[in-house]
This record gives structure tokens, sequence and C-alpha cells, in this order.
């Protein structure tokens, strides 16, 4: 009955996790998610006051498909004053979230079999929309004891004939990592040597705490012209509901993903799209003090982290989310019970403690679970309590 491709897609494990979640909470349990991928503030309210306004005003009609131009314009200010990108509104393409965005450039530069370069541990969702697209995942390996910065050489490595395009996320989730100038630049020379795209997937952009973040398209006119940017709205202005992503890159390009648009989703919400206008013009002192807030939470987990027997994390530097080794505790048991993988700690963590965490396998990430510190200070020590004393009942196999 199903479709081959269909077959070959694996379940979204955030929105398992979320079931799970929301059926122990029903059944009384005090549950704390750490495997979360969205802040824990409202939206600004200046920006869903313009969205009430808009929606008084009748704002609630078709759009354009690739969104309507103030909003591309205010997308095109906002990379050319924090970015020193140039894209007039034609080369831009406001979708359904960053992830519509992403998916689009994939069916848009992918044939069958064609080869995408996916850096791992990755986000989950990646290699599930490269096969959606009719594509190949290639991973390229990066490594905690190098802060999983990502090598050319490791790249150039996986490169063939078939590769079409590489999936950079850039700060990195899970791995927290802000790539270097001069990590960019060999990633780019390589995309100009081989001829292959780059989706530079930016979302996390705003939340870099250490290092300075880059957006590769703006390194070398040669990598902008090879360079799909994606970003959106859901993570630094805490507005994951309002399914806010954009996309700029070469016009053949974004004409074709509108496109797809057309027949998918036709337009980003008309809605989200005035809130949207507000959020990219208006004030940030409420983005800022949500990025202080994480940072906060990041430094404090990290040392936390470190001082849990067994356990090891490097230090994320943006997005927020840690990365954690966990493979001491493989091998080791509680009662009959032996954990073996991330998966079966998480499991045991959650029935344990309560706390939820996303099991590595979710990301290429064998040996790890990740921890995402979008929560409040209070919550996240609690959890951190909670962990240390499940993991201490386990014992060695004798
Ligand atoms: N890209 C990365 C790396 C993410 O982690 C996420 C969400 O977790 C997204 C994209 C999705 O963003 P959006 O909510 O804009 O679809």
């Amino acid at each position: 009955m199903l479709s081959k491709r269909v077959q070959a897609i694996d379940p979204y494990i955030g929105a398992e996790l979320r079931d799970k979640i929301e059926e122990l909470r029903r059944a009384g349990k005090d549950i704390i998610a750490l495997n979360i991928g969205e802040p824990n503030f409202q939206t600004p309210k200046h920006i869903s006051d313009a969205a009430i306004k808009a929606i008084e005003a009748g704002f609630t009609k078709y759009t354009p498909v690739q969104g309507i131009y103030d909003l591309r314009q205010a997308i095109g200010e906002k990379l050319s004053r924090e970015n020193g990108l140039s894209y007039p509104p034609d080369e831009i393409t406001c979708t359904t979230g960053a992830k519509q965005a992403i998916i689009n450039a994939l069916m848009t530069l992918c044939d069958e079999g064609d080869e995408v370069l996916i850096p791992v541990p990755c986000w989950g969702s990646y290699p599930e929309m490269v096969k959606l697209a009719g594509g190949v995942p290639v991973y390229v390996p990066t490594e905690a004891k190098e802060d999983y910065n990502l090598s050319a050489k490791h790249l150039e490595d996986k490169i063939t004939c078939r590769t079409k395009a590489l999936l950079l996320t850039n700060p990195n989730n899970p791995t927290g990592a802000v790539y270097s100038k001069d990590t960019l630049e060999a990633v780019g020379a390589l995309a100009v040597k081989h001829n292959f795209y780059i989706i530079s997937d930016e979302i996390y952009e705003h939340l870099t705490y250490e290092g300075t973040f880059i957006s590769i398209a703006s390194i070398h006119e040669d990598i902008r012209s090879r360079t799909i940017t994606i970003n959106g709205l859901s993570k630094a202005f805490a507005m994951t509901g309002w399914r806010v992503g954009y996309a700029a890159g070469p016009k053949p390009i974004i004409k074709a993903m509108n496109i797809i648009s057309s027949y998918t989703t036709s337009n980003l919400n008309s809605i989200s799209q005035i809130a949207a206008i507000e959020a990219l013009n208006g004030p940030k002192e409420d983005i800022l003090a949500m990025k202080q807030a994480f940072d906060e939470n990041r430094k404090y987990l990290h040392e936390r982290l470190n001082t849990i027997n067994g356990l090891s994390s490097t230090r994320a530097k943006g997005a927020f989310y840690m990365l954690v080794d966990v493979s001491y505790y493989f091998g080791k048991k509680i009662g009959e019970r032996v954990i073996r993988t991330p998966g079966e700690l998480a499991a045991y963590l959650l029935e344990h403690s309560q706390v939820v965490v996303t099991p590595g396998e979710a990301f290429h990430a064998p040996n790890h679970i990740r921890i995402s510190y979008a929560n409040s200070l209070e919550q996240i020590r609690l959890a951190m309590d909670r962990i240390e004393n499940s993991l201490s009942e386990l014992r060695e196999v004798i």
C-alpha cells in the first residue's frame, strides 16, 4: 500500500517523543523535557500585537507564493545588515518554516540517486528529507575531540561525481559547533572545485555564544553563487508555531522552489508574514534577553555535566543543545536490565528520573544523548540532579 519512498523514511523521533511526554503528563508524571528544540519563552508581545492587527485588518487571504514583497524586502535588509549579503526580493522565498525551505531546496537540486553530503552528528531530519527528495545521504564524520569542526579533508574524501549538495548547519544542531572563517573558506572552495551546492541552514545564527557567526555565502561570490542560505524565525524569536522560514539564493533555484510551494503550501500563513516583518524590523531586546538566558544555562550545563561520573561533553558554542558522551554506561545494569545504547539509556532516564533527553541514534551519534538547554535554569538543575542520581544506580555487570 505505501510507496517505497515513504517506507524508506524513519518516523520523526521528535514527534514520537512529544506524544510520549503528553501521555506521561496526562498520567500525572512530573516530566522535565530536555529534548525539545524550542525556546521556553513566549513570542515577544510587539510581534504578536502586529499579528492581531493583521487579523483585525482582514489580512487573512492567500498571498503571493513566495511571500509578500514587504517581507522579502525586510529579509533582504536583514541579510544585508547582519550578514553582508545582497539579495533582491526576487532571490528570496518565504516558506512554512525553515523545514519547508530545506525540502524545497533538496527537491529542486536532487535527481534520483544524487548524493547529499551531511556532516554527522546531524539534525535527524536531514537524512530523511534527502531520501524524500530522491537523494542519497552521504555522511561526513566530525569528532568531539576536534570540537566537531568540519574537516575539508574528510569532506573531500566523500565527494563523488554524484555529489549534488552539502547540508551545512551553522551553528550546528546537535553538536553546537560554530564554524570559523577558515573552515567555511575551505568548505566553500570544495563546492567551487567540485561544483556542488551548499544548503546553508543558519536557523541558530542568533544563538552564537562563542566565536563569530559567518554566513558562508558572504565569503566569496563564487561560493554565494552555489549557496542557498536558509533561515527562519522559530528559534531566535521564539516563534516555532508561526512557521516562518525563508531561503535566499540564485534566481533560477528560488523560482523552482516557488513552483514547489505553489503546489504544496501555496504560501506562508498571511498573518505570520506580518508578524515576521515586525520581528525583523522591530526592537531586539527580547531576543537578546533570551540569548543571555540560554548562555547562562549553557555554562551551567557544561560545568555540571563534566562533574558527573562517566559523562563528558564539549562546550557547545551555539544553538541550545549539548551532545553528551554516555558510552561509559553501556554494559552497566540495574537489576536485570542492561543498558547498551543511547536509546536504552534515554528510556531508563525517562522511567527512572522522568527526564526526557533525545537518544543519539536520532543524530547519527551512537555514543551520545542530546540535552536541550532551552529551559529554565531551575528545571535544568533539577533534571541534572535526577539524572546524576539515576546514573549512580547503574552497576557493572560482573
Ligand atoms: N534546521 C535545524 C538545524 C533545526 O534544528 C530545526 C528545528 O529543530 C529546523 C531547521 C526547523 O526549523 P523551522 O521551525 O523553521 O522549520
